[in-house]
């Protein structure tokens, strides 16, 4: 804590959120104390990622709080689920314009729901007072051998993604135009399901993993990049849910799919042979998996579009101080 913010409006808060907070066996100590302490099993790496969002850049003002909650937190598993981590506990830091417990029990409400999903606890953070910010970490483990790190992929992989692809990046374009937003759209952007039981699966299957919040092109390029190889995907091979096909035609539509950020799918590469087992997984999970393009030597990642043509990117993904 520090001195810029009420004292009793903070532990008020704080006693709210402790008193929703779930527990598990293996959280020893949670909220309260100077810090939580915690049994990681044996024999696992401990999996932690860290993700901020801030009101007016990664989510629109309007956003519900209880949006708002479900999202800090999704966007933090699918970190996990990217590394092929299984999720476990988090901690929440929050700065809130001013000590609102309303807003904060409708945060609450999206938040837990989410890690009641997953069976995630919350055992800390921070409570200040400034800008809506709200930062979560998430800790997971993971089998040492297979963690799906960005830096695995090999030449001859096939490019795969989960799900489908630009929904949320339309959701935005329709806010944005002040136009009627799909609700179909608008859950994708608001409450982006963490692909947790498509990572684990792909644990020791898959060769590199990345989670797509930047955009299908710039993150692929992360991969690349981290691997030392280039990537081909075919425009009309990406997978675009029914909503997306009907409110946005082919050209604008290829643009949300393969520059659009925010869609939490998880992007593999995986050796061919794997092909059926990959097909069996998503069966298994109900997780739609689709093989988009192919690991080459050539460095960066090239989109052709249905003519066999190179597709050129207005802008190749979100970036943060760009321009
Ligand atoms: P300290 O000054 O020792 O950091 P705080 O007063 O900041 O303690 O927090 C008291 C307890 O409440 C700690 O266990 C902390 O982890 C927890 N806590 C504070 N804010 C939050 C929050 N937003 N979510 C979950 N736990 C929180
Ligand atoms: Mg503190």
């Amino acid at each position: 804590m520090n001195a810029a913010h009420g004292a009793a409006g903070e532990f008020d808060l704080i006693a709210r959120i402790r008193a929703r907070a779930p527990l598990r066996d293996d959280v020893l100590l949670g909220i309260g104390d100077d810090a939580a302490l915690l049994r990681p099993p044996p024999a696992k790496l401990l999996a932690v990622a860290t993700d901020t969002l801030n009101a007016g850049v990664h989510f629109p003002a309007d956003t519900r709080p209880a949006d708002i909650g479900w999202k800090a937190l999704a966007v933090n598993l699918s970190d996990l689920a990217a590394m092929g981590a299984q999720p476990a506990w988090c901690t929440l830091s929050l700065s809130l314009p001013q000590a609102d417990a309303a807003w904060l029990d409708g945060f609450l409400d999206g938040f837990l729901a989410l890690a009641a999903q997953h069976r995630v606890a919350l055992v800390g953070g921070d409570t200040t007072r400034g800008p809506l910010s709200v930062c979560v970490t998430a800790h997971g483990w993971v089998t040492p051998a297979a963690a799906l790190r960005r830096d695995a992929a090999r030449v001859g992989d096939d490019v795969w993604v989960t799900g489908t692809l630009g929904d949320a990046a339309a959701a935005l374009a329709q806010w944005r135009a002040g136009g009627a937003c799909d609700p179909a759209l608008r859950a994708r952007l608001d409450r982006p399901q963490p692909r947790v039981a498509a990572g684990l699966a792909l644990a020791g299957l898959a060769h590199a993993a990345i989670d797509l919040s930047d955009g299908l092109l710039a993150d692929l390029g992360h991969v690349c990049a981290a691997s030392g190889v280039g990537a081909q995907i075919a425009l009309a091979a990406l997978p675009a849910s029914p909503a997306l096909q009907a409110a946005f035609a082919a050209p604008a539509r290829a643009a949300l799919q393969a520059s659009g950020g925010d869609d939490y799918e998880l992007c593999f590469t995986a050796a061919p042979a794997h092909r059926e087992a990959i097909a069996r997984l998503a069966r298994q999970t109900g997780i739609a998996m689709t093989r988009i393009g192919r690991i080459d030597a050539d460095p960066g990642v090239r989109a052709l579009d249905a003519a066999g043509e190179a597709w050129r990117p207005a802008a190749a993904g979100y970036v943060h101080f760009a321009g």
